[in-house]
Formats: structure tokens, sequence, C-alpha cells
């Protein structure tokens, strides 16, 4: 195994508004043949990431809450020890998680520390609870109690204006914490990002295999960047609701960002073929056989 591919879900591998992974299939398939890993990587929770990876088949780690952990299943890696040489490796059941930041409790006190300083102007996730978030977000109950169930962070659900919220992010980062503004959450917590997991698992990778790897990513967002400067070959998967993100340039990078044709899995699908044959690796099916 030479290559690695990094992956975000939602509007990358699965489709924006159905969040099928149809086009992207049979390419899976392929790189399971090949033993390419593809690893999600993403904002979503371990609760989320869990019934996700089995839909796509998936024995990869998986990256969360933006980079914030690593999670490693112990199939793959059976011993701490090939992990890491020291004890900041969390036991959870079938995995171990790598974490990047402090947990979530740690974060909702600092947010509780600066609470009267804003009074009546936001409710945290915990505070809204599963029927409040979904509420806000239009998920349903089910999907809410997943994505409610964060570990590394707490998203905050600003209601009072604009310039208060400035004020508060520089509380917060004044704190030594860092936020991250979405559409209708501001998430806060550690200096944690996608390009730092990816740059963490390369090269454990690299360690467990004693060669080095080619990383490919893929991401359709400002969330991505990180990841896509951190890879040695980056794809902006094209949305079909925004402006691909502005990307420069950097060491890591061999080639200069791709930008698919199609959005989606389906761009994913023509992206990872193209890049693959780039790097000398094939991926049709009697190709496939004859490699092994
Ligand atoms: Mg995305």
């Amino acid at each position: 195994m030479e290559v690695m591919i990094f992956t975000d879900m939602d509007g990358t591998l699965l489709d924006h508004y159905s969040y099928s992974h149809k086009p992207v299939d049979e390419l899976l398939v392929d790189l399971r043949k090949l033993t390419i890993p593809v690893i999600p990587i993403t904002s979503k929770t371990f609760s989320e990431l869990i019934p996700l990876r089995l839909e796509i088949k998936s024995a990869c780690p998986f990256v969360i809450e933006n980079g914030a952990a690593v999670v490693l299943p112990k199939a793959a890696f059976p011993l701490a020890s090939m992990i890491s040489k020291g004890d900041d490796i969390e036991d959870a059941g079938d995995y171990w998680i790598k974490s990047f930041c402090p947990n979530r409790h740690y974060w909702q006190s600092l947010i509780f520390s600066i609470k009267d300083e804003f009074p009546c102007q936001f409710s945290t996730f915990s505070e809204l609870g599963v029927e409040g978030v979904a509420e806000v977000t239009g998920l349903s109950l089910g999907q809410a109690e997943l994505a409610v169930d964060r570990q590394y962070g707490e998203p905050v659900y600003w209601t009072g204006n604009a310039k208060d919220l400035e004020k508060f992010c520089s509380r917060i980062t004044e704190l030594g914490g860092f936020t991250l503004r979405g559409g209708r959450f501001t998430h806060v917590s550690g200096n944690v990002d996608k390009g730092k997991a990816l740059l963490w698992l390369k090269k454990l990778y690299e360690k467990k295999n004693g060669k080095q790897i080619k990383s490919i990513a893929l991401g359709d967002s400002g969330n991505d960047i990180a990841m896509l400067q951190a890879a040695n070959f980056p794809v902006i998967i094209r949305s079909p609701v925004h402006e691909p993100p502005l990307f420069q340039q950097t060491e890591n990078n061999r080639v200069p960002a791709m930008i698919t044709s199609a959005t989606g899995p389906e761009g994913w699908d023509v992206a990872v073929k193209e890049l693959l044959k780039m790097i000398g690796v094939m991926t049709s099916p009697k190709e496939v056989n004859n490699d092994g």
C-alpha cells in the first residue's frame, strides 16, 4: 500500500442533497481490493460515523469532529503501543481514540465561565438538548441524538446580535479556545483541524508499513482546506450550492488542487480514478485481479 485517501463526507463522498454514495460504490470495492485505505475526515461525531462506515463497508480508521480525534479500529491496530509510546490513547471498546484537544466537558466549563457576560444571548448544544437541536437544525430526533453526542467541543446556538458574537469569540480566544463559525452554530473547541489529523495518521501508516505514502484528499468546503493543504494530491469537489473554497498551494502539494466538474460522489469517482492512474495505481476490475 503506497496511497491513502482522506475524504470529507457531506457534499464530498455523499451527495449534498440525497446523501447517496452510489456513484462511488464500485470504486470503493476496487480500493478495498487494492488495500488503499479510504479515511473519512468529517465534522461528524463518533456516534454519527459508526453507522455511516458500516453503510459504506469501511473498516478503516476515521477522523471525527473536524480533526479533534482519530479513531483507530483495534482489528487493524491490536496494541496501543502500535499507535503511541505515550499513554494518551483512549480505550473505547473496539477502538482506540487519539485526541488532539481537551474533552467536551472542558469546553462546556469554559463557556459557562463567561455566560454571565452574555445574558440570554446563546444556548449550548447541551442546554438545547436533543429536541431543541432537532428543532433548530431540522434533523430528525434520531439524527439529532447522534449529533448531540459530541466528545471534543461544544456548539453554541447564538440568538444575540452579531457584534456580541464577535465579543464572545474573542473572549473564548483569550481563554485559550478556538471558535469555528458555521451557519447557525459557533463551535467552541481546541486548536484542531483536518490537516493535522491527516498528517498524524499518514505518519502512523508510514511507520507501520515502513515506507512513504502518497496522500490524496478530497473536500468541498472551507473547513476542508487545511486537509487539502496537508495532502500530496488535493481535490476540491464541486458543490451544487456554493463556489469552490479558496485554496493556496503548499509545499505538501505535489500538484495544484484539481477542481472536479461533477459534484459530490460523481466528482469523487472521476478524480480518484484519474489520480490513481497518474500515480501509477490502476483500478479497473481486471487490473485489480491481476495485481492481487
Ligand atoms: Mg463537506
